[in-house]
Order: structure tokens, then C-alpha cells, then sequence
């Protein structure tokens, strides 16, 4: 037999993802992963611990299995789990020192930008704001000033404009800064930004990650394990932010489902797009697949197989139009988040309030995986009138 020296050949993430990270073990051979609850373990009479682990708050047995399928899907060398996706960005600044200067983009998850803005100000961080698409301002901010951090979102809410990871990272990489990219929009489906030079991926594990609207998580997955990711897992170890067992648990079961769902809800969102595109009562589609958003030439570049299932539309008749058509959808239902298997829609500037940045006559859409020719009667139906 040759088989030990034969190389294996690399599996596929779909297939990693199917298989959920889960490893079939004794006494049951259950191919479901147990859910652990302990919060602490026992020593031996010697004082060691022979299970490896001491207390839960950073040692779940619940987070093996995630943090490890999580790693192979981005193609880190480790990842980390955390209670949302907004504690784990905030442990990315909690690794960063009072004197840090930090490049972020203009267009942002609100609530992010928010913290980001106030977190910076009370830590005695610079805080620098770049146009999203603008590689010659973002190079020019990289060497106005030593920078520890470049933060980037693509596509980024609510306008999914779409940064040159690659070329970023390296603009970065050169002044020495580390790149963080925030993949919720683009999933691993689409785009494994540690490929492209990143040096840490970060996700809103609420969104598509899990993709069922039931458990608030967050994720960060490193390119190497340096002294910088040491200060983020200290971060969480000792600061606290840590995820429940049972939301592991159920992380890991939704992602077993991530790439069928992910795929078909951005078939869809592309179908939603066009037809949005070409309907006499909407301005304006922002969707990174269509052949004339600003952001589609680099989006075909660095996310393959789709572009994602978050759009946004503007509407001729103002932002009391845009509010009266989202009353009536009846299938894409008026809430906030992202992600998830059920189609939704909202009002972006009403929920973001004073401050926003956003038109007035934009809807966000999140695109699920209903059947598409339901969502366009839905808002077939709602423009009409
Ligand atoms: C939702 C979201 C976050 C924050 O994640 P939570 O899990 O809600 O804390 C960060 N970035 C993006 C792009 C998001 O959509």
C-alpha cells in the first residue's frame, strides 16, 4: 500500500462547511457535535489538567470546532470567536496602543463607525477617514503619518462600494500598517481577503455566517499568529466579550449550510438587482453585480462565483416614496440586519437617525433564498402604485 505516502488532495471550503467543523467522536460516533456546557474542568491528583483546558471563558470545547472550520474557510492560520461581531472589531482596537494612528473608511457599518469614532477619541488614537474607492487618498493618508491600522469594509454598508483589497493591503503593507478587512457582506463564498494581503478577516458571525436570524456572534481569523494577535486573544480572554456555548453550537450547525444558502440568496439578490435596474419608479440600484455600478470591474476581481445579496435602491419619488414602498412589501419584511435565509428591507437613513450619511430615498435590501419570481411579485407589486 501507497496510500500513506499519496498527498491528499485539499478539500473544497463547501465541503469543509457541509461537514461543520465536527468531528465524529467515541463512545457514540454521534455526526452531530455534542454541545459542552461545562464552565470549568477537572485536575488530576498531580495538579495537570488532562483535558487540556482550565475555564471556559476562552477555552469553550464549544469554539474547537467553529474556529477551526472557520480558519480553513478563510484561509487563516487560527480564528477567534466573540460574543457579536461588534465585540471582536472592538478587540481589534483594544491590540492598539494610546499614539496609534488608524485609516478608516467614510461609508461603514453605522454602528461601527460610531464606536470607532468615539473609542479612538477617549483612547488617544488617531482616527483618519479615507474615500472607500480611493487608492491615491489612501496611499497619501498611509505616508502623512506612521499608521498601525488600516480598517476596511467591502462591500460597505449601505452603498456596497468596493475596496481593492489586494492593492490596499499593499499600499499598507509598504507604510506598515496592518490591513483588517470586514468580510460580512462578502462571505467566504465570495472572498478570502488573507489571500489577498490581508492580515485579519473579521465577521458579524450574526449575518450570513449563521444565516437564520437567532444568534448575535462575531469572528476575527488571522493570516499569523504575532504579537498583535496575541494582545486581541488577550482581549478577549481577560476582557471578557466571549461567545455562549450554545450560540457555538449553533454557529456551527448554520454554517454547515453557508455556501447553498450564501449562493442562492446572491442568485437572487443579482435577478432583484436587474429587475430594480430597469423599473421606470427606481433612480438608482447599488449592487456590485451590475455591469455599471462603480465598484463592479474590482468587485469581478476579488469576490468569485457572486457578489454578495445585499443591494440598495433609490427612489424617484423621495424618501416618502421609499418609506411607503417598503409598507408594502409583504415578503421582505421591515427590519434591520443582514444575511439570513429571509428577505429584508429598511429605511437606512430612519435607523441610522442624526449624523447619517445616507439618502434619504434609500432602501437596504438583504436578499434571502425565497423563490425568486415571490420576491419580484413583492416589489412588483409595491412600486405599482
Ligand atoms: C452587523 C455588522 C457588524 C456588527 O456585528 P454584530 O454581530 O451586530 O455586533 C459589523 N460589520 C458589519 C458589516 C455588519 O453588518
Amino acid at each position: 500500500m501507497t496510500s500513506s505516502t499519496a498527498p491528499t488532495p485539499a478539500l473544497h471550503p463547501a465541503t469543509l462547511a457541509a461537514h461543520g467543523g465536527s468531528s465524529v467522536a467515541d463512545p457514540y460516533r454521534d455526526l452531530a457535535p455534542p454541545l459542552h456546557l461545562s464552565t470549568t474542568f477537572e485536575r488530576a491528583a498531580d495538579g495537570s489538567y488532562p483535558g487540556g483546558r482550565v475555564y471556559s471563558r476562552d477555552q469553550s470545547p464549544a469554539y474547537d470546532g467553529v474556529e477551526q472550520l472557520l480558519a480553513e474557510l478563510e484561509g487563516g492560520s487560527q480564528a477567534l470567536l466573540f460574543a457579536s461581531g461588534m465585540a471582536a472589531a472592538s478587540a481589534v482596537l483594544q491590540a492598539l496602543r494610546p499614539g496609534d494612528r488608524v485609516l478608516a473608511p467614510q461609508s461603514l457599518y453605522w454602528a461601527w463607525r460610531n464606536w470607532l469614532h468615539e473609542f479612538c477619541a477617549h483612547w488617544g488614537i488617531t482616527l483618519v477617514e479615507y474615500a472607500n474607492t480611493d487608492l491615491a487618498e489612501l496611499e497619501h493618508q498611509l505616508n502623512a503619518a506612521p499608521t498601525q491600522l488600516l480598517w476596511i469594509e467591502t462591500p460597505a454598508n449601505p452603498t456596497w462600494e468596493i475596496t481593492d483589497i489586494a492593492a490596499a493591503a499593499a499600499l499598507a503593507k509598504a507604510a506598515g500598517a496592518r490591513t483588517v478587512v470586514d468580510s460580512t457582506v462578502a462571505t467566504p463564498v465570495f472572498t478570502r481577503p488573507l489571500e489577498l494581503g490581508a492580515d485579519i478577516v473579521l465577521h458579524s458571525a450574526t449575518k450570513a455566517l449563521n444565516g437564520h436570524s437567532d444568534v448575535v456572534a462575531g469572528a476575527l481569523i488571522c493570516a499569523r499568529q504575532d504579537d498583535f494577535w496575541q494582545r486581541i486573544r488577550r482581549a478577549r480572554s481577560l476582557g471578557g466579550a466571549v461567545l455562549g456555548p450554545f450560540e457555538a453550537w449553533l454557529l456551527q450547525r448554520g454554517l454547515r449550510t453557508l455556501f447553498v444558502r450564501v449562493r442562492a440568496a446572491a442568485a437572487n439578490a443579482d435577478q432583484l438587482a436587474h429587475f430594480l435596474a430597469s423599473h421606470p419608479a427606481v433612480r438608482a440600484v447599488r449592487y456590485p453585480g451590475l455591469a455599471n455600478d462603480p465598484g463592479h470591474a474590482v468587485a469581478r476581481k476579488q469576490m468569485h462565483g457572486g457578489f454578495g445579496a445585499m443591494l440598495s435602491l433609490q427612489l424617484t419619488g423621495g424618501a416618502e416614496h421609499a418609506k411607503a414602498v417598503a409598507g408594502r412589501l409583504r415578503l421582505f419584511r421591515q427590519a434591520t440586519s443582514l444575511g439570513a435565509v429571509e428577505s429584508l428591507v429598511e429605511h437606512r437613513a430612519s435607523v441610522e437617525g442624526v449624523g447619517t450619511r445616507v439618502p434619504d430615498d434609500l432602501l437596504r435590501v438583504s436578499v434571502g433564498i425565497e423563490a425568486v419570481e415571490d420576491l419580484l411579485a413583492d416589489w412588483a407589486q409595491a412600486l405599482a402604485e
